[in-house]
């Protein structure tokens, strides 16, 4: 398990153990409260040996304790808090010494230990059980008369078991743990895949543009927000004027290059909201969204010039030239008709000589038209 997983919201479960410390402090008063109605030791006596004496002395190392949490950083809080759980558990056990079946609150610290989910840290607090247990047993002379040498190996062979079991609670819950990291992690991979998929899908290779398909999803959707809320909607058509020439001329690969770099070229002089595709093999449709009709034009007029400016050194260091057919859409003539209107003006900007931006004219002026016609 790495690190930060470890030290996930160290400092809050450190601060609930300490709060836990501090109620078994104030249990251990209450319980001696219950005692001193039933004690045959006299009351006076009671109090200091069973309730201030080891009051001031859990108190003291809660104390200590309290401090250590909040000088202490990163694993020495941890460290700390084992060690008091097991100051905590010697007091108990020393004061009431003819309670035998209290020498298993000595194994409080290896359970402390188990919210770290490290060995190190179970293997410390076990040497800090066993250790209390020795001590007692050599310094409190009740407990060294009612325990026999047989009777605190069995103890501590008994306190090496439980420690083991929480050695395997560790495991496994590191295993579980390890075992959700890659689940997340391939599930991460996936997504990834997944959004790579999604452009792969989406764009052209060569260009890195928006595809036909593409073009065509976003083409509709933009009419129905113009027929919902009367967004502007302009679209132009550019293709490449005598494009056949350079492919036979100077090779297919030095058509890739110029188709790449106009490709650049119309991207750098759109804005974020409208979108560019290559409609087909040289031919781009750009569709404005947040531009009045003028201005819409006018950067048509600025992507026609542009291009025929820069010169490409897979076409010899000419240029080529587009040319453009433009309409805004009209409320409610639909996709059909509006994309024909604009195939229509590139129609005428080719036959007129190339080079050129056409405007399409709009749906009442071809009717009036046809009906002239
Ligand atoms: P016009 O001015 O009338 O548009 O003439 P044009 O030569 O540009 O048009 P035409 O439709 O006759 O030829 C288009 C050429 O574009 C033919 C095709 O080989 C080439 N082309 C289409 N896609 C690609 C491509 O991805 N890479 C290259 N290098 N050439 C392509
Ligand atoms: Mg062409
Ligand atoms: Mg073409």
């Amino acid at each position: 398990m790495d690190n930060e997983s470890i030290n996930y919201n160290r400092y809050r479960w450190n601060r609930m153990l300490l709060n836990g410390f501090w109620s078994i402090l104030v249990i251990t008063v209450v319980l001696e409260c219950l005692y001193l109605t039933i004690t045959e030791v006299p009351t006076g006596q009671f109090i200091r040996a069973y309730m201030l004496k080891p009051s001031a002395f859990q108190f003291t190392t809660l104390l200590i304790a309290e401090t250590g949490l909040r000088v202490l950083r990163g694993k020495y809080q941890d460290y700390i808090l084992i060690l008091t759980s097991a100051v905590l558990a010697f007091i108990i056990v020393f004061i009431h010494n003819s309670i035998n079946y209290l020498l298993l609150a000595l194994f409080l610290p290896v359970m402390v230990s188990i919210f770290y989910f490290q060995n190190k840290k179970l293997l410390f607090a076990l040497v800090n059980t066993l250790s209390s247990l020795f001590l007692l047993y050599w310094t409190n002379d009740f407990i060294h008369q009612d325990i026999t040498l047989i009777g605190l190996t069995t103890i501590s062979v008994m306190f090496c078991v439980f420690s083991l079991v929480a050695w395997g609670i560790l495991s496994r819950g590191r295993e579980l743990l390890n075992h959700l990291k890659s689940y997340f992690e391939s599930n991460q991979q996936l997504l990834v895949k997944t959004i790579w998929m999604d452009k792969l899908a989406k764009t052209d290779a060569l260009t890195d543009l928006y595809n036909h398909i593409t073009f065509h999803e976003y083409f509709e959707r933009l009419i129905d927000q113009h027929e919902q809320n009367g967004l502007p909607l302009q679209l132009a058509i550019v293709d490449i004027d005598n494009f056949k020439h350079v492919n036979d001329t100077y090779g297919h690969r030095a058509g890739d290059a110029v188709l790449k770099s106009v490709a650049d070229l119309i991207r750098a002089k759109v804005s974020a909201n409208d979108f560019v595709a290559r409609y087909g093999g040289e031919e781009f449709a750009v569709l404005f969204t947040d531009k009045a009709s003028e201005s819409a034009f006018v950067a048509v007029e600025q992507i026609r010039e542009e291009i025929a400016k820069v010169v490409h050194e897979a076409f010899g260091g000419k240029p080529v030239t587009v040319s453009i057919g433009y309409a805004e859409y009209t409320s409610g003539e639909g996709k059909e008709h509006f994309f024909n209107r604009v195939d229509t003006a590139l129609y005428k900007a080719k036959s007129t000589g190339k080079n050129r931006t056409i405007v399409a004219l709009d749906p009442h002026q071809l009717e009036n038209q046809s009906q002239l016609a």
